[in-house]
């Protein structure tokens, strides 16, 4: 099977442009696309008055060309979106596309070989581009698949999602998550430094480290503390020197005040938050990801057979997880949308990425900054908002459009129905369209 040649030039009408900076809505809108870049959006009327000035021309400069070459513009195949809204494809900031849980479906992942994980992983990409999520941030994956994957994705060799990447996890001897090819044991500074090198020397766009306990560890409490000041504050100044950001998995309030004190870019879960770390956290632009999914998610750990320990702890700890965002809001941290569960997966009546958008909205960020903290925030962490994380000029064509103001209520999402990845149109319900 090949995919056809994508149109080079594509003018976008039919749809209402959502501005995820400011939560406007640009009614009656088009957008204009040329080799995958946005180059023109606005009003309908206005962007086809510049349209055919710019074909009358027969040609445009093109960008980064340098040469002053020019090739000729044909006409733009249209593609009205029926009304729809146009957002920009999301972005999700804790994915993992090896996870294994403990549980008959983990262990079952667990066993695949070098060629079968590849694989398994691939169909993960290619199912969460389908949801919409145009960009990962993946925070822990087995045995540097991931890098191939990133790359076999930007080479246009494989169907998913841009991947940013932090191979695999550090992890204090026999701490959080030690049990896999996912992460790499290190201990004391020298080996955490060893730790930062050894995955940017893989190809790691950022570095992660397990700072505490978690769920799903069977012989460690959310609470544990696992890595000593001197080992956080190697790994942290080592990826920075390095020109990498630092994010954590953590719990406890003590751990993240000494790890947000030493420089830490970002922190996963956060579940025990206190208001003095969560202030610590917005006064040195810490930002969290809050993953509130992974403590309401007991159908999702029914389905692949996670133990009752492990639900048990996972659920338990809701309430406070809650609240520990609740105060991140109330402090001024930036959140950012990031599902732990995989991206795609079908739950609650849609994708886990969208439920999280959900809870997110509703547990007090409200639906306009809910959906900066899927787009436009996490572009900004990444540092690839020049390329993508809004709908504006110069950027990546990744878009979704989907029924209903998302501004008005982020569940509108779960009407998607179209997917435009770098360009090209992935997804198109209504004409029968998945490269998935
Ligand atoms: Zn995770």
């Amino acid at each position: 099977m090949s995919a056809p040649v994508p149109p080079r030039h594509q003018l976008l009408v039919g749809c209402s442009v959502v501005e995820v900076e400011t939560g406007g809505v640009m009614a009656v809108a088009a957008v204009r696309i040329l080799d995958g870049e946005i180059v023109d959006l606005g009003p309908e009327l206005e962007v086809r008055e510049r349209m055919r000035l710019a074909v009358a021309r027969e040609s445009v400069p093109r960008a980064g060309a340098g040469t002053g070459t020019a090739e000729a513009l044909e006409a733009p195949v249209e593609v009205d979106l029926g009304g729809a809204h146009l957002l920009p494809g999301l972005l999700n900031m804790h994915t993992h596309f090896s996870l294994a849980l403990p549980g008959t479906r983990g262990a079952e992942i667990a066993g695949f070989d070098a060629h079968a994980l590849a694989l398994y992983m691939a169909d993960g990409a290619r199912r969460t581009l389908m949801e919409g999520v145009t960009t990962v941030r993946c925070v822990a994956e087995k045995d540097h698949a991931d890098f191939a994957l990133r790359d076999a994705i930007a080479a246009g060799r494989a169907v998913g999602p841009r991947i940013l990447t932090a191979g695999r996890a550090l992890v204090c001897t026999g701490g959080h998550g030690h049990e896999g090819s996912d992460t790499l044991e290190c201990d004391g500074a020298v080996g955490f430094r060893r730790g930062v090198r050894s995955q940017i020397k893989a190809g790691a766009d950022l570095i992660k480290v397990m700072i505490s306990g978690g769920i799903a560890g069977e012989h460690e409490q959310i609470s544990t503390p696992q890595l000593h000041r001197d080992e956080m504050e190697a790994a942290i100044s080592t990826a920075h020197a390095w020109g990498r950001k630092v994010t954590a998995h953590a719990g406890p309030a003590s751990v993240i005040a000494e790890a947000v004190a030493l420089g830490l870019d970002c922190v996963e879960h956060g579940y025990q938050l206190t208001p003095d770390v969560a202030a610590a956290m917005a006064a040195q632009g810490t930002a969290l990801v809050p993953t509130l999914v992974v403590t309401r998610c007991g159908a999702f750990f029914d389905e692949l057979g996670v133990p009752a320990w492990m639900q048990k702890r996972s659920l338990d700890a809701g309430p406070r997880h809650r609240e520990s965002y609740e105060m991140a809001l109330e402090a001024g941290v930036t959140v950012l949308l990031g599902s732990d569960m995989p991206p795609f997966w079908h739950f609650e009546g849609t994708s886990a990425t969208v439920r999280e958008l959900e809870y997110m909205a509703e547990f007090g960020l409200g639906p306009v900054k809910a959906l900066a903290a899927a787009t436009i925030e996490p572009a900004r962490w990444l540092g690839v908002d020049t390329l993508v994380g809004s709908i504006a000029v110069g950027k990546r064509a990744d878009l979704i459009a989907i029924d209903g103001d998302p501004t008005a209520d982020v569940s509108a999402l779960r009407s998607l129905r179209w997917v435009m990845a770098d360009g090209v149109v992935v997804r198109d319900d209504a004409a029968g369209v998945s490269r998935g």
